[in-house]
């Protein structure tokens, strides 16, 4: 990336950290051991995997021992999702439904894909204007064989964050477990896993300025989950593997500089998002803002443009220095319009003119307001060509 790059894409991924990358340095090099052997670098390295579960532990309200840590969010929406259905058929020879919404990540939306090929059911619950699930549309869907129910705590590309904490006191008293994919939620916005009645949460490091491949599951105590990967009884026998040291480390740290000043930056992005915001309405007064105007995530701001493509605007902010993202990263090529905008009722040709702007630590002032003036000038010239001028 160049000196005067400004990076605006921070729900693909972010940068590491330097306390991170210095926090991982001596598990590559001095203390390579394997977090299973007996002598004193194998010793090392599981003392500082236990440093780490503990760190992310205590980031959520849980006990280091509901911690499992995984190859990334992908992996752990995977295990939620498949798990609780096999242990379920295992237990009772039924394939029950699994209900969600119908903005999740492809992680969920793909597992479920799967399982609907093996006979579970699925529940797709729509979504309003904003992206908002209700409670109440959750309790409406429960049915006698419902397994599981999984709702995103924060949504990847419009930034809508879902009541997880009112669906999850329903579920509770109910007796139904509840999955939360809260791959964008962590570092931005607070999570207890026990006040907001979560049983599964999804976990991924390198959305919180860590490195990448590594995640994690939240599985409450009593939850009956099967292991997911075989073998050598790592990770108490649920995900085997030898342990990614340096990576587990790292998540660790970054878990614990992100939730360390949580409400200063999260307050300081939301001022620098409200700010981008207003300055584009300012300045293309037809813009039509994707998610809602207040709570949405900090730092997170998705606009369609009419008459404008999305792909022609990533282009030519890539000229200028502005990294950004359409749609979503992981359908990034794909012509198809985005799940989550036509979802919330953007018709296909708004869809796919839109914009995702994610700011995140690095950012300042300046760059919002150079992206406000480069965003601007592109769309105006991009309705200009195509007027035929
Ligand atoms: C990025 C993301 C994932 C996938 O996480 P990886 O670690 O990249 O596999 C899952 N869910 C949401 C909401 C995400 O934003």
């Amino acid at each position: 990336m160049s000196q005067h790059a400004i990076y605006a894409d921070h729900s693909a991924t972010t940068p590491v950290r330097p306390e991170v990358v210095a926090a991982m340095e001596p598990y590559f090099t001095l203390q390579y051991g394997n977090a299973s052997s007996v002598y004193q670098i194998g010793q090392d390295a599981r003392h500082a995997v236990e440093e780490a579960r503990r760190k992310v532990a205590k980031a959520l309200g849980a006990k280091s021992r509901e911690i499992y840590f995984t190859s990334g969010g992908s992996e752990s929406d995977n295990w939620a999702l498949k798990g609780t259905a096999m242990a379920d058929f295992l237990r009772t020879g039924r394939k029950g439904r699994i209900i969600t919404t119908a903005i999740e990540h492809h992680a969920i939306l793909h597992s479920l894909d799967t399982l609907k090929k093996f006979g579970f059911q699925v529940t797709y619950l729509p979504v309003d204007k904003d992206g908002y699930v209700t409670p109440d549309q959750v309790e409406k869907a429960l049915t006698d064989d419902t397994i599981l129910v999984s709702v995103m705590m924060a949504n990847n590309e419009i930034g809508t964050i879902e009541p997880v904490g009112q669906i999850g006191t329903m579920l509770r008293q109910k007796g139904i477990l509840f999955h939360v994919d809260a791959v964008q939620a962590l570092g931005k916005i607070p999570i207890d896993v026990s006040a907001q009645h979560i049983d599964l949460l999804s976990l991924s490091s390198h959305k919180v300025y860590g490195p990448k491949g590594v995640g994690a599951l939240y599985v409450r105590e009593g939850v009956d989950l099967p292991s997911y990967i075989d073998g050598g009884g790592q990770e108490r026998g649920m995900r085997a593997g030898t342990e990614n040291v340096p990576g587990i480390v790292g998540f660790g740290k970054a878990v614990e500089l992100a939730t360390m000043d949580l409400d200063k930056e999260a307050e300081r992005e939301s001022a620098l998002r409200d700010r981008l915001i207003d300055g584009i309405l300012n300045q293309i007064p037809d813009a039509v803002l994707n998610g809602p105007r207040f709570d949405r995530l900090p730092g997170h701001v998705n606009f369609s443009f009419p008459d404008v493509e999305g792909e022609s605007l990533l282009v030519l902010l890539d000229l200028k220095g502005i990294y950004a993202s359409s749609g979503s990263a992981c359908s990034a090529g794909s012509l198809e319009p985005s799940h989550v905008l036509t979802a919330i009722g953007r018709d296909k040709e708004t869809a796919r003119g839109s914009l995702r702007l994610t700011l995140g630590r690095e950012n300042t002032q300046e760059d919002v307001d150079k992206i406000i003036e480069e965003v601007s000038a592109i769309v105006k010239k991009l309705r200009n060509m195509r007027a035929g001028f």
